[in-house]
């Protein structure tokens, strides 16, 4: 795609708003912005426009408004639906300059605006003696901005909820420039509708959040991980649900396969983890107040159907075990651009889903691979294929069909983007989508922010 121009005098109203440096229209500088991480999503844009503060992104969505050109709100750009790159000539408007971080160790929570990292916010409610109750591979990219706006899950989903559920109130900017702030953080705020809550997970598409008041949750310092293997995913989605009801102490519980653990030991060097090979893994975490080892083995050594176990304690162990979960995204990554449908199952249908996902991948591209992995503990599972061409989204139709027909989400925590607009309607009813078009219209009336993304056409 051609790089669109930004008209002369947009482009004075944002030097007049954020200063000439932050108005970056240099071709060499845009390109990180215009391509998603996975590499699959991407196109042009005439200017990147980094605002510093909230009254800046004001005045930069008043005159893009005004000037009828589209924006695209962007963080870390780690998003794996393509929300977060311009496709259709859109400005970026970048948060990543609101660096607010106001942590209230009293009352447990924290202020923090919208280019803060998550790993940031972990660390400032560490150092009050809290901890924040979402983590994420992604964590040092990924920012607050970006988890609000997609309700980012992550490993702890088990344990504390998704990001909305941390979400006390948010800031956020509308199209026109109007502020709507709602940062008191009152835990009991019963007044009415839940903007901070429709915010959240909208995608960029209803209005840009600048900052948001997040709840912390009690620090848990000590851990336990366990790496179990098994013979098969059956055996492995049992035990994970047995260990659900028994372990009070899980923090997380995640799923992988054979073939993904090979490919992370490939191309990051690193020794297998278990002496045998077996066919599925399970990744558990206890954390406590006081050790929790004892409690995890005894579900975790006792289980008749582990094959193998491996358990650390200490906290470097725990990292080069959880190494092997986390590598995954990147391993895969390095393969080619994905195709990533991360999805949720009712627990009851994962070990069949499991299955017959591979069958109907194999059967539309004989050529293509499936990795599968995921956060077993919320049925979530992450369906990447690779050996696809970007474009060629046969393969993203039926298994998101597979999905719907055994009862479950067409996006477990990524969001729908542009990767799944076209199968929406799947989870949601027509006049589910006509009210998503109605909130649409009513804050974003010249539809400014982040079209295409999310809300499909009337
Ligand atoms: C290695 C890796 C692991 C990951 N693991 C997980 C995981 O476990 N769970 C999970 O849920 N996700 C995961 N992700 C996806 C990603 O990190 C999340 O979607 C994250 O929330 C994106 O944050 P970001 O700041 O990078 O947002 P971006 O990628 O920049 O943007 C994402 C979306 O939010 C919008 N947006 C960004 N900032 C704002 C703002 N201030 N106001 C309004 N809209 C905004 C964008 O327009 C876009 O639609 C992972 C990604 C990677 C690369």
């Amino acid at each position: 795609m051609d790089r669109p121009a930004l008209p002369p005098d947009l482009r004075r109203a944002l030097e007049a708003s954020v200063g000439s440096d932050h108005v970056v229209v240099d071709p060499d500088l845009l390109v990180a912005h215009e391509r998603d991480w996975t590499g699959r999503f991407g196109g042009a844009t005439p200017a990147l426009v980094r605002p510093a503060d909230t009254a800046q992104v004001a005045a930069v969505l008043a005159a893009c408004t005004r000037a009828g050109v589209a924006v695209v709100p962007q963080g870390g750009n780690t998003g794996l639906v393509g929300g977060s790159v311009p496709r259709r000539g859109e400005v970026v408007v970048h948060l990543g300059r609101l660096q607010r971080l106001d942590v209230d160790a009293h009352a447990g929570r924290v202020v923090a605006g919208a280019g803060v990292t998550v790993a940031r916010v972990q660390e400032a409610a560490a150092a009050a003696g809290w901890s924040y109750g979402v983590d994420l591979a992604s964590r040092d990219s990924a920012t607050v901005g970006g988890t609000v706006a997609t309700n980012a899950g992550g490993i702890h989903v088990l344990r504390h909820g998704p990001t909305r559920s941390q979400v006390l109130g948010v800031e956020a900017v509308l199209a026109d420039g109007r502020v709507v702030s709602h940062l008191g953080g009152l835990v009991k705020d019963n007044t009415g509708y839940d903007l901070a809550g429709l915010v959240c997970g909208s995608e960029g598409t209803l209005a840009v959040v600048t900052a948001a008041c997040l709840r912390l949750v009690p620090a848990l310092p000590v851990r336990t991980v366990a790496l179990a293997g098994f013979a098969d995913a059956p055996r492995a989605i049992r035990a994970a649900g047995r260990w659900r009801r028994a372990v009070s102490d899980l923090v997380a519980e995640e799923l992988f396969f054979d073939d993904g653990l090979s490919l992370v030991c490939e191309q990051f060097g690193l020794p297998r983890p278990l002496r045998a090979t077996h066919d599925a893994y399970v990744l558990v975490e206890a954390a406590a107040a006081d050790d929790p080892t004892e409690r995890l083995a005894e579900a975790v050594g006792a289980d008749p159907e582990v094959g193998e176990v491996a358990v650390a304690t200490d906290a470097g162990g725990a990292e080069r075990l959880w190494r092997y979960r986390e590598a995954h995204t990147e391993a895969i990554n390095a393969l080619g651009p994905p195709h990533k449908l991360d999805v949720t199952l009712p627990e009851s249908a994962l070990p069949a889903f499991v299955r017959e996902v591979r069958d109907a991948v194999a059967h539309l591209a004989p050529d293509a691979r499936t990795w599968l992995f995921g956060h077993v503990g919320d049925g979530n599972v992450h369906v990447n294929v690779t050996g696809l061409a970007p474009e060629d989204d046969r393969v993203d139709g039926a298994v998101l069909e597979l999905v719907a027909a055994h009862g479950g989400s067409i996006s477990a925590e990524h969001g729908i983007g542009v990767a799944k607009l076209d199968w929406l309607h799947l989870n949601r009813s027509p006049e589910e989508l006509a009210v998503f078009r109605a909130v649409k219209g009513a804050l974003d009336p010249d539809g400014t922010l982040n079209p295409g993304v999310l809300v499909p056409p009337g």
